[in-house]
């Protein structure tokens, strides 16, 4: 293999070296404990701070102590929804999400099932929009929380949150996006969106990994989900990832002032790429809106493929992708998510995930184009259901036209 092209930056991205250039004294010089009252300590607090400063406005919050860190996306997405479901249960057990959030959310939400919430997965339509109308026609007097993805990491599908906020307004009913697929990928203000709680990742938008953050609108209450010392104004215990909270702001300050003339090239390289995919190859499609999605991603369905063959095949070529369907954890079951797009489950399981970063070129976008064919073909070659046409199992929604 003589070189390798990276397209997975929804899975994560590569910490710019800028951003490790500030977090390094964190590591060695400056390394007191946050807590601590002398001038170690002072120091490293003072870090912190204004990392959540710079953090707090890059999304428009009105105060600094609206975020909270983390460890992670996931973290935040778990300390969102049990924080409101256990300090408002009184108030109501029922929960609103979609059928396609992350699993961060989603397992969350089961979980809280068998704990005697009551939970409403809303639908979505063919390309993975969630109706307003749904959300409303699922309110009940109990339902205290709303939690709707901004953009799904599977197939890039923008969803409306700020018509959903607008309709949630004036309910007192808590309103969470997990907005780790955007936050430094596409403008995003929680002032705009409306929302009362957005999750981040730092490591999806060239930060490192291991940290996180929650914005909660000011004057929420919120459980906590680790007991112990008093950080994070009591709401997550545990010394403070300082190098990690200075690398997610300084991460989120770049991603941000450069972000429209990424974002445009990036979205070039993609429509580049999903024009010559749809027209150089047959029985295949695009997952998800052609023009409300994330700008870096493209999700296709092959027919007679397997997702994790095609994924094993471009590996051997040094392509890096990924494939929407969950048999990477072991289980043979295709992706909640296209399925939920009622994608039936032999071309659910031929998917394939490319996601473009800010350091990939038309070279890459061409490379890809050159071996997808050869590897396509190859596999569609041993596949006895594309050799016998008439053995192909008819699915009236989703069968791809050559
Ligand atoms: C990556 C991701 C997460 C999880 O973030 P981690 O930092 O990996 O825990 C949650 N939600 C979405 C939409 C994601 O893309």
């Amino acid at each position: 293999m003589t070189h390798r092209i990276y397209l997975d930056h929804a899975a994560t991205t590569p910490v710019d070296p800028q951003v490790l250039e500030a977090m390094l004294p964190y590591f060695t010089n400056s390394f007191g404990n946050p807590s601590s009252i002398h001038s170690y300590g002072r120091e490293t607090r003072k870090a912190i701070e204004d990392s959540r400063a710079v953090i707090a406005k890059e999304i428009g919050a009105s105060a600094t102590n609206e975020i909270i860190f983390t460890g992670s996306g996931s973290e935040s997405d778990n300390l969102a929804i049990r924080g409101i479901a256990y300090a408002y249960r009184q108030k109501g057990n029922h929960i609103i999400t979609s059928s396609i959030e992350h699993h961060a959310v989603y397992d969350t939400c089961k979980a809280l099932e068998k704990e005697g919430f009551k939970v409403t997965y809303l639908p979505v339509n063919e390309v993975g929009l969630i109706s307003v109308d749904n959300v409303v026609n699922a309110l009940t007097p109990e339902t205290i929380l709303v939690s709707i993805m901004h953009a799904n990491n599977e197939v890039g599908t923008i969803q409306p949150i700020a018509e959903i906020s607008k309709i949630l307004q004036d309910r007192k009913i808590f309103f969470h996006t997990d907005a780790v697929q955007t936050v430094g990928t596409i403008p995003v203000n929680v002032q705009d969106l409306g929302v009362d709680l957005l999750s981040m990742a730092a490591h999806k938008f060239y930060g490192p990994k291991g940290v996180g953050a929650l914005y909660v609108r000011k004057g929420i209450k919120l459980n906590q989900l680790i007991y112990g010392g008093a950080q994070e104004r009591n709401r997550r215990a545990g010394t403070e990832n300082i190098a990690g909270i200075v690398g997610m702001a300084k991460a989120l300050e770049l991603a941000n002032a450069n972000l429209e003339a990424n974002s445009k090239r990036i979205l070039e390289l993609r429509e580049y790429l999903i024009d010559n995919v749809l027209g150089k190859l047959d029985y295949v499609r695009l997952n998800g809106d052609r023009k409300q999605r994330l700008p870096g991603n493209a999700n296709f369905s092959f027919e007679f493929i397997e997702g994790e063959a095609l994924l094993l095949n471009l590996d051997l070529k040094g392509i890096a992708a990924s494939s929407g369907s969950a048999c990477t954890s072991g289980s043979l079951e295709p992706s909640h998510v296209l399925l939920s797009m009622g994608i039936c489950h032999e071309i659910a399981h031929g998917s394939l995930r490319i996601s473009i970063g800010k350091a990939n070129t038309k070279q890459d976008i061409d490379y890809l184009l050159e071996v997808l064919p050869e590897i396509v073909n190859k596999l569609r070659a041993m596949s006895p259901l594309y050799n016998v046409s008439n053995e192909r199992k008819e699915c009236q929604t989703c069968t791809l036209k050559k």
